[in-house]
């Protein structure tokens, strides 16, 4: 695949892999909104880390374009607002994903992400599923978090969604020192390579890039 450019290669590499070890293994889903996202669902808890550092490793260094990636829940999704929502995830519930209120303005995010990506960032997700959860309800929250960011930022056209179990690594998703990580869990902000920030000042942040 000489002519396509690295990060298309490598997301062929992983739609390829993904394919390969579907049915009990992987489930991936082109989005279907976008052509141009990918959306990553990995459901198999043990192989994903060698999938994930696989992809690292392909990646890391050779990326020209910086990424701007957003956690969801905490981050711009109000999932700890919602009423008795850890009882329902840990019933297997996925209303309170559905629930979670927007965390700022979100017209305002949208034309702020839209500007960055017409300055040349990738915009991205990285989300991990629910701490307790059954392969099925993992694949369950994944759909409802694409489903989720298609009703409130319709207007975005994300580079990349991808929902993780529970604890996977978010720094696996750090292509360059550049790329910009908004998360809530200062585990995940220490750990991030690149630039990390709390959820303070999303959209001035933004407007600063
Ligand atoms: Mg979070």
């Amino acid at each position: 695949m000489p002519d396509l450019p690295l990060r298309s290669r490598v997301d062929q590499i992983l739609l390829t892999l993904c394919i390969i070890q579907d049915g009990p293994g992987f489930v991936n889903r082109q989005n279907q909104q976008n052509q141009n996202t990918k959306f990553v669902h990995f459901v198999d808890r043990q192989n994903a880390k060698h999938l994930l550092l696989y992809y690292q490793k392909e990646t890391i260094g050779r990326n020209k374009k910086m990424r701007i990636n957003f956690d969801m829940d905490g981050t711009i999704a109000n999932l700890y607002a919602v009423e008795g929502w850890l009882p329902m995830l840990r019933a297997e519930d996925t209303t309170p994903y559905k629930m979670a209120k927007p965390m700022v303005n979100f017209s305002t995010l949208a034309r702020l992400l839209n500007k960055l990506q017409r300055k040349g960032y990738e915009i991205a997700v990285i989300s991990w599923g629910s701490k307790v959860a059954s392969a099925e309800y993992d694949k369950a929250v994944a759909e409802t978090k694409k489903a989720w960011l298609a009703k409130h930022l319709p207007s975005v056209k994300w580079d990349a969604v991808t929902v993780v179990p529970y604890g996977t690594p978010k720094n696996l998703f750090c292509f360059s020192a550049g790329d910009v990580l908004f998360d809530d869990e200062a585990q995940n902000r220490n750990g991030w390579s690149g630039k990390a920030y709390d959820v303070g000042n999303i959209l001035e942040t933004l407007k600063a890039l």
